[in-house]
């Protein structure tokens, strides 16, 4: 058989990263080839390790390789402020912030009939358990300004309108339409800052 390209392969794998087109591949392929084989395997092993170990914390659902997370497991973390995300991506994104100190809740997406995501599907009888046992405060609603957003703040703050504690969303600011987790840092602290009522 003839010799083909010998970087398809990897141009291949590497087109699948999010932003990455066939241009770009293949010059993200010369840099590993620029590199030394152990680089290479340590690149490699790195990015095989993280998938194998991750997993969900039983507590707050963000990732993590122990069955709490290094949030849950921070006993400098306020236990009364509670942060209610839709996924562990914008955990990080608050986190950039510096500003918030409490911990966090993963819901593990966003209600949206149209994708057959229904209420049940997202991790709200957990939520409602901590906020039973564990002396939350007040409950932040932080979730993405979009259709799918929206909805889940109007059923979690009816779902919630009976439990007495301080309930707030981020404050406007946020753009219609944005994800956390492209929003900069002084909008978001902000946002966190001015958070409002609900
Ligand atoms: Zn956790």
């Amino acid at each position: 058989m003839e010799d083909q390209n010998p970087l398809l392969g990897l141009i291949g794998q590497l087109s699948k990263l999010p932003g990455v087109g066939p241009k770009s591949a293949q010059r993200l392929s010369f840099f590993f080839l620029s590199l030394s084989q152990k680089e290479v395997a340590n690149f490699a092993s790195v990015l095989t390790d993280t998938r194998t170990r991750i997993r969900y914390c039983t507590s707050c659902f963000n990732i993590s390789f122990q069955e709490r997370c290094y949030i849950c497991q921070n006993p400098k973390r306020h236990t009364q402020t509670l942060c209610v995300v839709a996924e562990p991506r914008d955990i990080f994104a608050i986190e950039r912030t510096q500003e918030y100190k409490g911990r966090y809740h993963v819901l593990g997406g966003l209600i949206s009939p149209i994708d057959g995501i229904h209420p049940e599907a997202l991790r709200i009888a957990e939520l409602l358990d901590r906020l039973k046992q564990e002396g939350v405060e007040e409950v932040i609603i932080a979730l993405n300004s979009t259709i799918e957003g929206d909805a889940t703040m109007h059923y979690l703050t009816h779902l919630l309108k009976d439990i007495p504690m301080k309930k707030s969303k981020l404050a406007y600011g946020l753009p219609v339409g944005a994800d956390m987790d492209y929003t900069d840092e002084l909008t978001l602290r902000k946002a966190l800052l001015g958070r409002t009522d609900v």
